[in-house]
Formats: structure tokens, C-alpha cells, sequence
């Protein structure tokens, strides 16, 4: 089994999917939000559930999508205990693993690109995030960095893997696609035979110019990759409390089956096939994630699929979106309401969804995609 390497042009960053083929569950590592339809697209292809979104550091030159793969996929978010990023369900400490179907991802905390860096172990592969590069490494000169600390990183933590372990880093800028621990140790310019004085040396003499989105990606990758306007919104739906109209599935399915409601399922064509759909109701797709367009024809189509006299009652994964989507169909004038916990809800952070449950849950009909 080897990694799904995906790549993304502007950031040359390398984003990894992993997958349990038999159980059909995956991990991402450093997903980046330009290219969240990209890899919701591979999910479904391949038929995929994506049980996490894992983070190598707080990114400096991109933004992650890891808040939208939560809400689109329903994975729930892990990084670095020492990188605040305090909206990650999971905070990773030395030695930790996650689990996807048979398949275990190991952490081993690299302080040096930044304090809180963790490089992740799965079979005969690491990936290193920015600690290790081809040829190379990431600064430190930023971040809390340390050129010290990632010395004793790489020649301490990841040189003591077996040297056939694949490397897997976060970026190239040369159109490599992975190297190897022997490899590294013996023609890494900036480690291989280096003593620790000699590489502080090098990193102190780089000179390089800050990040192009510095100011930009770190804010928002501190909050799993939801951006603050200037106003201090998130430019994502508020938690479904937010929306007065709130009901609980049930509700909406009776609303639904007497005639009263129209069911409208605000989610996209992706996440129905793949997640599953409720026959007989209507779609009209709310998009509003970073990363994603726009629909400037929600208006519409919420008119044409609501006819007058008829309530509108929205779904979504967790009821997020369709919050959003039922207060604007509202302010058209369409008398509508937010189902709570959306088709499947979110669970809490042991992973057990317990009375939490969405449409799904609630045993209301609904089919496989
Ligand atoms: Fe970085």
C-alpha cells in the first residue's frame, strides 16, 4: 500500500491520502483548501470515508481545509498539540496514533521548522511535513523555530527510522516526489556529515524573504482553516443555534410527509452520492466553504423548488449550512427551518455520536448514494 500524493501548484505543497482499501476509510495530511473539490472528488471516486484531517504544522504559505473536510466529510480534525490550533478535535502528543479502518498513523513530535512540528509514521513510510525535505529542509527562522531543535530532529528522531523508510515531505519545488531515510542521511546538503554548529551555520545564513501568505495562512491554519473577515466573521455558516428555526428531524420528516414542507437537501451532488441521499427530496446545493464557488443561483432555485404556501425545511451534514441556507431563503420570503444535526450530525470528541444523532441516525428513511 502506498500514498495517494496529491499536489498543489501555487504552494508546491504535497498533501497525502491514505487509505484502508478493505475498510474504505482514509486520513489526509496537509489538505489544502484550493483544492477541496479535488479531493472530495477523489473520495468519492474511490469510494472513500474520510475518518481524518491531520495536520503537519500550522502552514505559513497555505491554507488548510481541514474545517470544510470536517463538514463535507465528516472527518474529524487532529494536529499538533504544540501548534494551537485549539479548533482541532484532537491535540497529537509524542507517540500517538490515529486509526483508520485496519491502519495505524504514528506521531513523533520534530520541534525546529516550528515548536510544535510532528512528522507521521505509517508502514514503511514517514511524512515529514516541513522537517525534512529532498535535499533540503524548512526554515526556522520563523514560528518559533529552531535550527538546533530541528537538527536534533532529523538526525536524532528521523534518521533513527529503518533507511528504506519512504519520505514523503511536505513540499518540493524541483518535481521530486519522495526520497528515502538512506537517502537523505547520506546527500541531505544541509544535514548529511553536517555537525550541529555547522548546520545552525547554514540556517542562520539563508536570508530568506517571508512568506508570501504569512500574515494570511497562519491566523486562519490556527483555526483549522476558517478565515476572519474584517468584521470577525468566519465566512462559514454559524453553528445551526444560530438560526431561530431550528427543528429536530423528526419534525421535518412529518412537516415533510403531510405535505406542508418541501425537504431541501443543501448538500452537495458529491456528499449525497457518496454519504448518502433522502429520495424524493429537492437539491439545491448551499456553497459557501473557502475554496469552494459561490452559488449565485441559490436564490433561484430555492424560489422554483418552494412553492408559495410551502414551508422549506434544510438539511445538511451537521446543520451548518443549511442554517445559513434556511436564513436566507427565509429573508426571500420563504418560511423555512433548519434541521438540527443535519443528516448525520457530528460526534463528540470520543467519537460517539450517542443522542446526537441526524436524520440518519434517527432511523428516518434515506439511501445509499
Ligand atoms: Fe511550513
Amino acid at each position: 500500500m502506498t500514498p495517494i500524493q496529491l499536489f498543489d501548484p501555487a504552494s508546491s505543497t504535497y498533501t497525502y491520502l491514505l487509505a484502508d482499501a478493505a475498510a474504505r476509510e482514509a486520513l489526509i495530511i496537509d489538505p489544502v483548501d484550493e483544492q477541496l473539490e479535488r479531493d472530495l472528488a477523489i473520495l468519492r471516486e474511490r469510494g472513500l470515508k474520510l475518518v481524518w484531517s491531520v495536520e503537519t504544522h500550522a502552514h505559513a504559505d497555505h491554507i488548510t481545509s481541514a474545517a470544510a473536510l470536517a463538514e463535507h466529510a465528516g472527518a474529524r480534525t487532529a494536529a499538533p498539540q504544540g501548534c494551537n490550533i485549539g479548533t482541532a478535535a484532537v491535540q497529537l502528543r509524542h507517540g500517538d496514533v490515529l486509526r483508520f479502518g485496519g491502519e495505524e498513523l504514528r506521531a513523533l513530535h520534530t520541534p525546529g521548522h516550528t515548536a510544535g512540528s510532528m512528522c507521521f509514521v505509517w508502514r514503511g513510510n514517514v511524512f515529514t511535513g516541513d522537517t525534512l525535505l529532498i535535499n533540503g529542509c524548512g526554515r526556522t527562522d520563523f514560528q518559533s523555530g529552531s535550527a538546533a531543535q530541528l537538527y536534533r530532529s532529523i538526525t536524532e528522531i528521523l534518521f533513527a527510522l529503518p533507511d528504506e523508510t519512504v519520505v514523503w515531505p511536505a513540499h518540493d519545488y524541483n518535481e521530486r516526489s519522495c526520497s528515502t531515510i538512506g537517502q537523505e542521511k547520506r546527500t541531505n546538503a544541509r544535514v548529511a556529515g553536517k555537525s550541529l554548529a555547522e548546520f545552525v551555520k547554514i540556517m542562520d545564513d539563508l536570508n530568506l524573504p517571508k512568506p508570501r501568505r504569512l500574515d494570511e495562512a497562519v491566523p486562519a491554519n490556527l483555526s483549522s482553516g476558517l478565515r476572519h473577515d474584517a468584521g470577525g466573521n468566519d465566512g462559514v455558516p454559524p453553528p445551526a443555534q444560530g438560526y431561530a428555526g431550528n427543528i429536530p428531524p423528526q419534525t421535518a420528516y412529518e412537516w415533510w410527509q403531510k405535505g406542508d414542507a418541501v425537504l431541501v437537501d443543501v448538500r452537495s451532488d458529491a456528499e449525497r452520492e457518496w454519504v448518502g441521499f433522502i429520495p424524493g427530496a429537492a437539491n439545491v446545493v448551499w456553497k459557501q466553504w473557502p475554496g469552494m464557488k459561490m452559488n449565485a443561483d441559490f436564490d433561484e432555485q430555492i424560489r422554483q423548488a418552494v412553492p408559495p404556501g410551502k414551508k422549506a425545511v434544510m438539511l445538511c451534514r451537521s446543520g451548518a449550512r443549511s442554517a445559513h441556507a434556511a436564513r436566507r431563503a427565509t429573508e426571500l420570503g420563504i418560511e423555512s427551518y433548519n434541521i438540527l444535526e443535519g443528516f448525520e450530525g457530528d460526534p463528540d470528541e470520543n467519537g460517539q455520536r450517542g443522542n446526537r444523532g441526524g436524520w440518519r441516525q434517527r432511523g428516518l428513511p434515506w439511501r445509499q448514494g
